[in-house]
């Protein structure tokens, strides 16, 4: 990020955190993420597909990842993105609104408290350095925080590295564009060998984006790859 980047942003972030917060949904004084907006926002339901987290009838894998089957061994969203998650999102994206950070990967960790399965790294999604550079932070990194901590494992931001710079995934046409745009996008640290990764994100629509980063950490050695997204395009 350039100076005046870095000022501008750290001048709003001082201002989230001085003036009153206003929910990004309802515009209720308070909280970014008011109290009522966190309750009522869309779950994905009682039983998602345990590789793509899209809502199922009964406890499983959908048709779709029987058929394909991913290489990410397991994907846990929180929400499904709509409504005041939707905002959030977009707020936290978009908005440069980074104090509304922990309040999401908060409701991340809560989701990632129910699961068994050992972590050795959480791992976030990361931004191509150019991306980065533009927005000043990746927001999956902090959405991450929270999330390692509540999994005891530590948070290895350069685990992946974005080595191509792809448009964002919202402007791809469908789902044959956005697992090509993805494919060769990003590597794993050696250190990857061995270990088992947590992946974070912001938002799961086809699942490319993780799919190609758990390939990369498989080829680089990982012995188990998981991840959780704080919502779910479905
Ligand atoms: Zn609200
Ligand atoms: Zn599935």
């Amino acid at each position: 990020m350039n100076l005046t980047t870095a000022i501008q942003s750290a001048v709003r972030l001082a201002a989230d955190l001085v003036f009153p917060q206003t929910c990004v949904h309802c515009r209720t004084e308070g909280k970014l993420l008011c109290d009522p907006c966190l309750a009522e926002a869309p779950r994905v339901g009682p039983y998602p597909c345990s590789k793509c987290a899209m809502p199922l009838a009964a406890a499983g894998y959908c048709a779709r990842c029987a058929q394909a089957q991913p290489p990410l061994a397991q994907l846990r969203a929180v929400f499904r993105m709509e409504g005041a998650i939707k905002d959030a999102v977009h707020a936290l994206k978009y908005d440069d609104l980074r104090a509304i950070a922990p309040i999401l990967g908060t409701q991340m960790a809560n989701a990632a408290r129910r699961s068994t399965a050992s972590i050795d790294l959480v791992a976030p999604v990361p931004l191509h350095h150019k991306r980065l550079r533009d927005r000043g932070y990746n927001q999956a990194e902090l959405l991450a925080i929270p999330v390692a901590r509540q999994r005891g494992a530590p948070l290895d931001k350069d685990l992946l590295a974005r080595i191509e710079n792809t448009p964002p995934q919202a402007r791809a046409a469908n789902e044959a564009q956005r697992k090509e745009r993805v494919l060769h996008a990003f590597t794993a640290a050696e250190r990857a060998r061995g270990k088992r990764v947590l992946l974070v994100d912001d938002v799961a629509t086809t699942c490319s984006t993780l799919n190609a980063c758990a390939r990369e950490l498989y080829r680089a050695g990982a012995k188990n790859v998981r991840a959780i997204v704080l919502a779910r395009e479905i």
